[in-house]
């Protein structure tokens, strides 16, 4: 059985919880969904992986209640302290692995811009090459940020522009697949605990 630990400050939750279910039935495995609002759900729980989704990064510094950078004080030393846990932040989740926090490096690093394509009307639909899933995926894009650049691998591009940084276990994705038919990304995070 493996445990995930889903980030439930705000946003697009749901979806995730569907494509978890989805990727955990196409590769037969048992898994559990922990929702995580506080820290101590983290740390009685310690879930396998962990799901940051998108929304709006402004808000969900709010909702942890540290106005400064941490959605949820503490989550992210937890998951420094844990690398060998797979992470999948998508969009707001991607803007908060790349923020510094409290003298410690971001959890990747990358400089990200917010809303650089422009307003909610803007968003769309494109082609992304994944390296990290060795084909394409279709992405799609809502308010997104962009990567301006990355000190970390590049897991996924859009044309030249860089989408998915992965540093690690943790993977930053500025779209959001769980809006995708496709599971790849999800699955990707399901086999990086059984340790492919
Ligand atoms: N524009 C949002 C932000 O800056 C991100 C949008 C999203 O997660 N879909 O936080």
């Amino acid at each position: 059985m493996i445990s995930v630990g889903l980030v439930m400050l705000q946003g697009a939750r749901h979806d995730h919880i569907s494509s978890l279910n989805e990727a955990s039935r196409d590769l037969g495995l048992e898994i559990e969904i922990i929702e995580i609002r506080k820290l101590s759900e983290l740390t009685s729980t310690d879930p396998d992986a962990i799901v940051i989704p998108g929304g709006e990064s402004t808000t969900m510094r709010k909702t942890g209640q540290d106005k400064s950078s941490m959605l949820i004080p503490g989550m992210f030393d937890w998951i420094r302290d844990n690398p060998s846990k797979p992470v999948l932040g998508t969009c707001a989740g991607a803007i908060l692995l790349a923020d510094p926090q409290d003298g410690n490096p971001p959890l990747v690093e990358a400089q990200i811009d917010r809303n650089a394509y422009g307003p909610q009307y803007e968003s769309f639909q494109a082609t992304v090459r994944s390296s990290l899933l060795g084909r394409e995926f279709p992405g799609i894009f809502i308010r997104a940020p962009k990567f301006i650049s990355s000190e970390n691998e590049v897991c996924a591009t859009m044309g030249k522009e860089i989408v998915g940084v992965k540093n690690g276990r943790v993977i930053a994705l500025t779209f959001h697949p769980e809006l995708s038919s496709d599971k790849g990304f999800h699955r990707w995070l399901l086999e990086s605990v059984c340790g492919e």
